[in-house]
């Protein structure tokens, strides 16, 4: 019985693992198969000030990938597959492009300002073109760099060399803002902080979720404390529910992001709701 009972472990283990190669190899092709300047999509999700004193609207980009069949895959499994496959400069000149013509029409309409936050990932630093491109574009569409927030994660960082390292103070030194995605994820989130002239931090929401626990509670007052003190902003991902926010507002929280307010969707709704 107990040798039966392993052989099935080792077959759902094996079938398991089938699965999730053939999902893989799926990705891989819907990805392939189109190129992103057709394929993305993007969602805003709004943030919103809940000790913060300026209140210029944010929003984060959250693009999806639309496949020929129409169905909509998510960037935890089309980002990796972008990556895998050299696309992923392509994913996101297709993201910037669409962020600018969003703003460039809001301004045509007579719409005030927003602030955009846009996720990046490693080889797009890596790329000595990145900032260039970035800031000739928006120049040409007549945006403020300081319209644009880009997101830089923890676990993109391991990769940080001399090129990101440069890109990063590049982008930072034309005006553009830059923010410390999942932060507390990750392993050197310190050796970042103190290298990098990161402008804002996002405090995941595993955190966020445990936070009427002690332990999750002082975990998050020490990252708020930390922040201030070296006169940086603290946003908080994930806020889900009334509970969450009255901690996050009691520790002195500058924003919160989550579903208590909205999940991300398009952003012509997102634009006649929140800004
Ligand atoms: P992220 O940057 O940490 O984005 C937040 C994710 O949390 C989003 O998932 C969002 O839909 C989800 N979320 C927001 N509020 C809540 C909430 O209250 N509860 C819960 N449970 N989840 C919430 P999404 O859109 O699936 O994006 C996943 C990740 O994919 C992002 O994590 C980001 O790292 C990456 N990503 C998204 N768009 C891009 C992109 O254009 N470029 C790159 N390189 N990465 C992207
Ligand atoms: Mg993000
Ligand atoms: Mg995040
Ligand atoms: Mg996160």
């Amino acid at each position: 019985r107990a040798k039966e009972a392993g052989r099935n472990r080792v077959a759902y283990f094996n079938s398991e693992l089938e699965a999730q190669a053939l999902k893989r190899l799926e990705i891989d092709r819907a990805v392939l198969r189109r190129s992103p300047l057709d394929a993305i999509e993007i969602l805003l999700q709004p943030q919103l000030p809940i000790c913060a004193k300026t209140h210029l609207p944010r929003f984060e980009v959250l693009a999806r990938w639309r496949s020929e069949d129409g169905t909509l895959i998510m960037p935890g499994d089309f980002i990796p597959a972008a990556e895998r496959n050299g696309l992923i400069q392509a994913v996101t000149k297709a993201v910037f492009r669409i962020a600018i013509r969003l703003l460039s029409q809001r301004f045509n309409q007579g719409g005030g300002e927003v602030r955009l936050a846009i996720n990046v990932s490693a080889a797009d630093l890596e790329s000595t073109d990145f900032v260039f491109q970035l800031l000739k574009d928006l120049h040409a569409a007549d945006i403020p760099p300081e319209l644009i927030e880009i997101e830089i994660t923890e676990s993109m960082l391991l990769r940080m060399t001399v090129g990101v390292k440069s890109a990063l103070r590049a982008l930072n030194h034309a005006g553009i803002l830059l923010s410390l995605d999942d932060f507390g994820t990750g392993f050197s989130s310190m050796a970042y902080l103190r290298e990098l002239p990161i402008d804002s931090l996002k405090i995941d929401r595993d955190f966020v979720r445990g936070i009427e626990t002690v332990h999750d509670r002082n975990l998050i007052a020490g990252m708020i404390a930390m922040a201030h003190s070296l006169g940086k902003e603290v946003i908080a991902e994930g806020v889900e529910t009334p509970r969450q926010l009255e901690q996050l507002a009691a520790l002195g929280c500058d924003w919160g992001q989550g579903y208590f307010w909205s999940s991300p969707i398009p952003p012509d709704q997102t634009f006649a709701e929140f800004g």
